[in-house]
């Protein structure tokens, strides 16, 4: 079997990964993974509204560029050629700067600076969703079962369904949106945040 968090290929009767130390239990497994599906399926939702709104957006302004390239096919025939060339190329640019680019929220202040405080804060049953936290990456395990896993302790597991644009040893912050409770780690789904003035 694969071990939930790391991906790293271990026995099924392991009760710790040989790769990342995690503790391995099947207890409630399949309760968990439901309720990351159900998020994943959400995060899904939301992305196929936004790509439907850029996607009217987009095509709202190409039905607009179409009118005005008419027009000026109208107003003067000898621009024809070149006008429709300035179109391409506008359409063109577009496209190659349509880089994914990570969401951030701007927040006052950090509540916790530190994730071993963190930790401790949920491991005393506190209910830091929405609290925000500056942690260090300090392993980043990108199949893990719950996506994008960056590991910023021995049970504190930051993940994403989309890559964080992040590596080993980078310092981030993020806010904690949804916190799960699995096998004596938590794993955290967030959006990175920055101090806003
Ligand atoms: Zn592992």
């Amino acid at each position: 079997m694969k071990c939930p968090f790391c991906s790293g290929e271990i026995s099924s009767d392991a009760k710790y990964c040989d790769y990342c130390g995690s503790e391995i239990t099947n207890k409630s497994s399949s309760t968990v993974i439901n309720v990351t599906n159900n998020y994943f399926k959400e995060e899904k939702r939301n992305k196929k509204s936004l790509i439907i709104a850029a996607g009217t957006v987009f095509a709202f302004v190409l039905i607009i560029v179409i009118i005005v390239v008419v027009k000026n096919v109208k107003t003067k025939p000898i621009a024809n050629s070149s006008s429709v060339q300035v179109t391409t190329s506008v359409i063109q640019e577009d496209k190659t700067n349509a880089n994914p680019v990570r969401s951030v929220v701007l927040v006052d202040s950090i509540d916790y600076a530190d994730s071993a405080d963190f930790e401790n804060a949920l491991n005393e049953g506190l209910n830091l969703e929405g609290k925000t936290v500056t942690f260090q990456v300090r392993e980043f395990h990108p199949n893990s079962a719950f996506g994008y896993n960056m590991w910023a302790g021995e049970h504190l597991n930051f993940c994403s369904s989309t890559h964080p644009n992040t590596k080993e040893g980078d310092i981030v912050s993020v806010r904690a949106d949804k916190i799960i409770s699995y096998a004596k780690s938590w794993i955290i789904y967030y959006t990175f945040v920055e101090i806003g003035d």
